[in-house]
Order: structure tokens, then sequence, then C-alpha cells
């Protein structure tokens, strides 16, 4: 018998997967029902829900990006598809990157200034709130990125010491932090309600 009743629609997200913390994204996304695809060239994106793009090395993604030619496909899907950005992805997705300057997607309407906290050693994890319900938010922060303006669109969701680490713009969300390496899996849920807004025309 096939099993027809569930009204939830079933969810594919890509997750980039070129150097960088991805696993943990595809085993968030598990937790919660959907289905993860790795996504290592530009075919990969095709028929996806939405697009999860890691904390890792921004330079060396990009560099991957690049040569790949992915990088005008991957924008051009981030312009218009559900797309969540962590750490280096926050920094592939901005529309403007300091510390030193560096190419990017130019999809969020934001600066950001690389490693801005600090060398890995003062990488930290925080209990902060946020405007998600349940309680404060687990925060790992690795040689993040500090988001140094925002546009007038970008609605900030929490933050550390007046500076925004997770954000939303429209179909786009931004942490600057690492929620796939807590257990805290509410930051990917927030996610998944926003593809399935987006599925669903209301986004
Ligand atoms: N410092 C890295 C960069 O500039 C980002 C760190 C991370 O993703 N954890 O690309």
């Amino acid at each position: 018998m096939t099993h027809t009743s569930s009204e939830e629609p079933h969810l594919l997200i890509g997750v980039l997967a070129l150097q960088g913390a991805y696993d943990a994204h595809s085993q968030s996304l598990r937790k919660l029902g959907a289905t993860p695809r790795l996504v290592r060239l530009p075919d990969d994106l095709q028929g996806l829900d939405g697009l999860i793009m890691p904390g890792g090395e921004s330079t060396t993604m990009l560099r991957f990006l690049e040569q790949r030619g992915f990088f005008e496909t991957l924008k051009s899907f981030v312009h218009d598809t559900p797309t969540f950005g962590t750490c280096a992805g926050v920094i592939l997705l901005a529309k403007d990157v300091t510390h030193p300057a560096q190419k990017s997607l130019g999809a969020l309407d934001v600066t950001v200034e690389r490693n801005a906290y600090g060398r890995q050693i003062d990488s930290t994890i925080l209990q902060t709130e946020s405007s998600l319900p349940g309680g404060p938010l687990e925060m790992v922060f690795i040689r993040a990125p500090r988001i140094i303006h925002t546009g007038g669109n970008v609605k900030t969701l929490a933050t550390r010491g007046g500076d925004p680490v997770l954000i939303r713009e429209g179909h786009l969300l931004a942490a600057t932090f690492h929620p796939e390496l807590g257990h805290d899996i509410r930051v990917h849920q927030f996610f998944l309600d926003m593809v399935k807004q987006h599925k669903a025309g209301a986004l």
C-alpha cells in the first residue's frame, strides 16, 4: 500500500559540498525529514527546493566554483531559490566582503568583514536569545565573519555584542555561526519553513 496521507511537502535540499562542514548539515536536514543532496556540480542544483552553503574556507570554495564554471549558475540560483549560508557561506552570499575584499555572489544585502572576531583559538560557543521560539540558541563561532552593515530589507534574528549573527532577507537566511554543529535544529527548521513558504508561493 502506498503512503499518501502526508500533507507536508517533501523537501529536497542541496548542500554545497565543495569543501567545509557540509556533512553535519545533511544530518540536521535528515533529522527534520528533508532529503539532502550534495551539490558538487552545476547540474546538481536542478530540481532543488533550497540550498545550504556551509562553513569552511570561502576563498577555497570560490576557487572551486570558478574552476568548475559554477559561479554564474550558482549566482542565478541563489537569486530566486531559498538559500541558507552559514559562516563562509555568508561570505559567499554577501554583496560586499572586506578584510580582505573578495568576489562574492552579491545576493544578500550585507557587508561582511572576514575573520573579524580573532584567530582560530578565539572561536567560541555562546548561548543567546534570538527571535526563534524555544529559549536561548547555542551558537558555535569558528573564525566567524562579522556583519558590519545590513541593507534596509534585512531582518536581524539574533545578535552577538550588538552585531547581527542570524539574519534573513526574503528567501535568504544567513548565520555567521554553525547551527549544524550543535544539537539545536531550530535554525534548520526555520529555514525549512521558509522553503515550504516559497514552495507554496507565499515568499
Ligand atoms: N574564516 C572563514 C572564511 O573567511 C570562514 C570560517 C567558517 O566558515 N567557519 O572563509
